[in-house]
């Protein structure tokens, strides 16, 4: 297996349900495993986007800055960048984009990366603050979420598309975030719409998911909640 096949991902969506915000992998060891990807900070402290071997940051008041190496994450994915399939678009939704990907191609049960670099007629973003201990649980923490918006916007687009049955495991469907070219504006996307960029998926045969098993909190913690899915949802979405 080469190493643009496989998907690499530190923790899980349902460590962070019950409020598991601790970091427990440096942005240094996330980066060997890939050059591209999302996640958040340590106490969920709001969004990361890593691009071209750098993590950044986008804060719960908006700001953006590149995170150190010695910085923790509680949940990231990672893979490195080498697109399978790319093309333009322009003058696209983002269900259009979406159901495109499925009509053309059988991805409906794979892994696969998101990438859309170009220009956004509109960009809508949110950001988490950094939470407080004793954390509350991630559908609490996502009420407090910062909304952001742009028109006419630069930058790029990614994230990942995880199967439905892996919910829990990921966030299941698309879940992307977004940092523009000025590094100065993004978030986790809640919706856009493209004006003209370029598209690439980049499919994985490989999942390598690592889990915090030196972590107290994490190996205690009872993580069978019967209303995952809606707590996903409900903080995600
Ligand atoms: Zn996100």
């Amino acid at each position: 297996m080469a190493k643009e096949d496989v998907l690499y991902q530190h923790g899980t969506l349902a460590l962070l349900v019950p409020g598991l915000y601790d970091g427990t992998m440096s942005v240094a060891d996330l980066l060997t495993h890939g050059d591209t990807g999302i996640g958040t900070a340590d106490g969920l402290d709001g969004e990361m986007v890593i691009l071209e071997g750098k993590a950044y940051q986008i804060s719960g008041a908006g700001t953006v800055r590149e995170m150190a190496p010695d910085e923790l994450t509680p949940f990231a994915n990672v893979h490195f960048d080498d697109p399978t399939n790319d093309y333009d678009r322009e003058n696209m939704t983002s269900e259009a984009l979406e159901q495109e990907i499925f009509k053309a191609h059988t991805f409906a049960n794979q892994f696969f990366a998101f990438k859309i670099h170009g220009t956004f007629g509109h960009v809508q973003t949110r950001a988490i603050d950094k939470q407080k201990k004793p954390y509350p649980p991630l559908a609490e923490a996502a009420k407090s979420q910062h909304v952001f918006e742009k028109d006419n916007v630069t930058g790029t687009l990614i994230g990942y598309y995880s199967p439905d049955l892996y919910q829990g495991t990921t966030s299941a469907g698309f879940h992307v975030h977004f940092l523009d070219d000025d590094r100065t504006f993004g978030g986790h996307i809640l919706a856009y719409n493209l004006t003209s960029g370029k598209v690439s998926l980049q499919t994985f045969s490989d999942f390598n998911l690592h889990l915090p098993v030196h972590d107290s909190h994490f190996v205690q913690a009872d993580l069978n909640d019967p209303e995952l899915d809606s707590q996903i949802k409900a903080a995600e979405h």
